[in-house]
């Protein structure tokens, strides 16, 4: 006899600031999974949400910073930028890294603001990799201090 459900075996498996510790109860007909976050906090997520990258954290991000939950300025979500998590389908693994097969390079992107910013293609994947670090710093970290600076109170 087998169980009607196959779960996929995630311990030790890491999305965003969660690490799966242990398979969960299931939450409703879905399947879960305890896991720890960054923090220091535990968390039960759905197989889904992390499989999809809908939850990163125990709900911790966001909070440090007086935020209560994800919010969207100009279509960026502020908390996945902090997270540095930004959801972009992608082959490399790597957020803003992708495959060009047709060209046999390695296309490095951003997404800001809704829209996807190009930054170049490399014949090596870590020169991709170091142009989408270098793009995030000076896009998201520039965007996130106007951000804050937004929250400010005026004088
Ligand atoms: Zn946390």
């Amino acid at each position: 006899m087998r169980h009607s459900t196959k779960k996929l075996d995630l311990t030790g498996q890491r999305y965003g600031n969660l690490t799966v510790i242990a398979s969960a109860e299931n939450i409703g007909s879905k399947t879960a999974w305890l896991c720890r976050c960054d923090c220091g906090k535990e968390a039960v997520v759905k197989t889904y949400y992390l499989r999809n990258g809908h939850v990163t954290s125990c709900g911790c991000i966001g909070t440090a910073s007086g935020l209560q939950s994800l919010t969207y300025v100009d279509g960026t979500c502020v908390e996945m930028l902090r997270a540095k998590t930004v959801r972009c389908n992608n082959t490399s693994g790597v957020p803003g890294v992708d495959w060009r097969r047709s060209k046999g390079t390695w296309r490095a992107s951003i997404c800001f603001k809704g829209k996807r910013y190009y930054l170049g293609s490399y014949r090596c994947f870590d020169d991709a990799v170091k142009a989408r670090k270098r793009a995030e710093e000076n896009l998201h970290d520039r965007f996130l201090t106007e951000f804050t600076a937004k929250l400010l109170p005026d004088k």
